[in-house]
């Protein structure tokens, strides 16, 4: 048996971007496990991505193209071959072209997070045809936009230290479901004595195996962030060397902090003031008095809510106030990708627009059901055609009533690129198969660690699918786009992705990781240890005088949740719990619902409640129930547990919804409003309430 090993890199939306290596037996990929040698990875996969092999080989995989013959979401389709798919979209974007480009809008998202089969020539075909822009907000851009205006980027400490830390803060994310590899990190710390600190309103399975867990009502977080500087300064557990010479806007900070004394932001977030005087103590103590490392993971469950961007900001001010980037293993990683050259407009090719420099209109994704349902005017087209790659936006996307409605318009035409028949797919009018990793070549950037990885095919395309690039090739074709960017092979769009001459990628290119498979990019240990910030001023900006000009507030500040007893009183007297929709351990956002053994661990969609919550309504652990507000429903199985603290409910997510009990998600109740910075979706600041029901009314309801 011919058997050999391919080096290749995970796809998903995760920020451990982990290094493969597929076993090959005929032309077969038998199994999918991490590289040892890969620093991040360490040899380990998440269970998901373990069972990619079982994923690639569904016998659901669609393998031909597909023209709908049913209602749109039923999902009824017949094969046709290659020719007639690629002809009738291209006459029928053609067609409305000739009108208004700008009525079709692409539709992506992190489906892969490969820069080939991400977007290059799907980016390049777009603004050849000078379709609207899609505002690709709907995970990261409030904390990334965070980012921005206090680093300069999305940059920060280096994960493989983290061992020596001896506080590592965990804020709002749960590591043990979504970031597997700095998890075994952060252990690593704790078996070396570092404290352990979980900041999530949920109690995860990591805030379980932390030393201590404090659980903020979500949406709060920035009112608990100001609050910790406050104690710092209050205490003069400051680094003044580092602030002086690092960072700007002090005395602004300061100001802003002294309206949140423990006492107040206590009651803002629903937790102790003591949790406050505590982890301010304990972070000024190590890092200023000892001079030890101290590191903050933030993670992206805490923006996604109304005050998302402003809170990343202020948590983003810590470590520069006690000085924790002094040292590899001290600062806040949020996100590595802004370290990254990549040569974005050589992949993307902007210049190709009609008018370039002058851009079309911008839709924004987080808010696609309010889009496809607008009838157009000053603003731009009714939107009339939709291609839809790497997203499953009517599983994924907020206020999902709309999105389907949207989606179910007969007078839209709708082509979806795919590995299943999802949820979005059902409402294609033309349903193209598309390759998985193992199937393509991809370079590959990482959000949390900073080496490239190259993903070499293991295997070839099965059944008639192919990579997302060839089928936009070959569309380019049929519209006779005629620029020679369109015949770029995959290895020639991968060898555009870094910038070259890049001293950060220094030695990296196409050619060498092939080889491989990784590379680290140059970049000192302790990158801010010395300032150096990208940000206008090279330093960490309190005060940003950008935000300013662009009439934003430039301190870091408190912005309550839009769905709060405080800003919404009558809202909340109707629908009293805030529900949050975290990922579940076996899912990747909607991927991997289908694949049945996964989808067995998880069971059924679940609703955690407190129990005086479930006590009061009287909710058993088991029931049945169902979450409503104004926006729509969804059933679920209730687990009675205080792992939900008490005001919160919690739906692990994101089921597709035609595997759950009832045909919705946690979407159906998510609203379309965003957040404060970065036009983001605010998820997390939803208030519902719960009732029970009866199995057979439930069912039918
Ligand atoms: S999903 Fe994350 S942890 Fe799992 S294999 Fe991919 S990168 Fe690694």
């Amino acid at each position: 048996m011919a058997s050999r090993i391919v080096r290749a890199a995970c796809p998903h939306d995760c920020p451990d971007t982990c290094a493969l290596l597929v076993t090959v037996e005929d032309g077969r990929a038998v199994k999918v496990a991490g590289d040892p040698d890969h620093p991040g990875t360490q040899g380990v996969l998440c269970t998901k991505v373990s069972r990619y092999a079982e994923r690639t080989y569904h016998p659901d995989r669609l393998t031909t193209p597909m023209r709908r013959v049913g209602r749109k979401g039923e999902g009824k389709f017949v094969a046709i071959s290659w020719d007639e798919a690629l002809e009738e979209i291209a006459t029928r974007l053609k067609g409305i072209a000739a009108r208004d480009p700008q009525a079709i809008l692409p539709y992506s998202y992190a489906g892969t997070m490969g820069l080939v089969q991400g977007d290059s020539m799907a980016a390049r075909f777009f603004h050849k045809l000078g379709a609207s822009l899609l505002d690709r907000t709907i995970c990261a851009s409030a904390g990334a936009t965070g980012l921005r205006y206090t680093y300069g980027a999305s940059v920060g400490m280096d994960m493989e230290h983290v061992p020596d830390a001896k506080l590592v803060i965990i804020w709002g994310g749960n590591p043990i479901a979504s970031n597997l590899h700095f998890w075994t990190r952060a252990q690593e710390a704790k078996r070396r004595g570092a404290t352990l600190v979980a900041i999530d309103p949920y109690h995860s399975l990591t805030a379980e195996k932390c030393h201590r867990h404090i659980a903020p009502m979500p949406g709060t977080d920035g009112a608990l962030a100001l609050s910790l500087i406050h104690v710092l300064i209050r205490d003069d557990l400051l680094d003044h060397n580092y602030i002086d010479r690092h960072t700007v806007g002090f005395d602004a900070l300061a100001e802003r902090a002294s309206q949140f004394p423990p006492a107040v932001a206590a009651e803002i977030c629903g937790i102790p003031a003591e949790d406050i005087e505590w982890l301010a103590g304990l972070y000024g103590q190590l890092a200023v008095r000892e001079r030890q490392p101290v590191a903050i993971r933030l993670n992206y469950g805490m923006q996604r809510a109304h005050g998302g961007g402003q809170a990343v900001r202020a948590v983003a001010c810590l470590p520069s106030l006690v000085g924790a980037w002094r040292h590899a293993a001290g600062g806040l990683q949020l996100s590595t990708s802004g370290f990254f050259p990549v040569d974005n407009a050589a992949l993307q090719r902007p210049d190709l627009l009609p008018g370039w420099p002058k851009q079309p209109r911008t839709v924004n994704m987080s808010t696609i059901g309010d889009a496809l349902l607008d009838e157009g005017g000053a603003a731009g087209p009714k939107i009339e055609a939709l291609v839809v790659y790497n997203s499953n936006p009517v599983a994924v996307a907020p206020d999902s009533r709309k999105v389907a409605a949207g989606f179910a318009r007969e007078d839209l035409f709708t082509v979806v690129l795919e590995h299943f028949r999802t949820d979005t797919a059902d409402y294609a009018d033309i349903l193209l198969p598309a390759t998985t990793q193992l199937e393509h070549i991809d370079i590959h950037k990482a959000y949390g660690h900073t080496y490239f990885l190259a993903n070499n095919a293991a295997v070839a395309p099965l059944g008639e699918a192919l990579p997302n690039t060839e089928i936009f090739r070959r569309l380019a074709r049929r519209m006779d786009f005629a620029e020679p960017c369109f015949a770029d092979s995959d290895e020639d769009i991968a060898a555009q992705a870094i910038v070259r001459g890049d001293a950060r990628a220094q030695g990296i290119s196409w050619a060498s990781l092939k080889e491989q498979g990784w590379q680290k990019l140059s970049l000192p240990a302790a990158p801010f240890a010395e300032g150096g910030f990208p940000s206008p001023s090279g330093k960490c900006e309190f005060y940003s005088e950008t935000m300013a000009r662009e009439g934003l507030d430039p301190v870091p500040a408190y912005v309550p949740p839009y769905e709060a007893p405080a800003t919404a009183p009558e809202l909340a007297a109707r629908y009293p719990l805030a529900m949050i929709s975290p990922p579940a351990r076996n899912f990747l956002n909607s991927s991997f619902v289908n694949v049945d053994s996964l989808r067995a661990t998880e069971g059924e969609p679940h609703l955690d409640i407190h129990p005086e919550d479930a006590a009061a309504r009287g909710i058993v652990h088991g029931a049945m129930v169902r979450a409503f507000n104004d926006r729509g429903s969804m059933l679920a199985r209730a687990r009675v547990t205080d792992r939900a603290r008490q005001g919160l409910v919690v739906g692990l997510s994101i089921w597709w919804k035609k595997l759950a009990t009832d045909g919705k998600n946690a979407n159906e109740l998510t609203s379309q409003r965003l957040t404060d910075l970065g036009r983001a979706p605010v998820f997390y600041d939803c208030l519902v309430q719960v009732e029970a029901c009866t199995e057979g009314a439930a069912l039918t309801s």
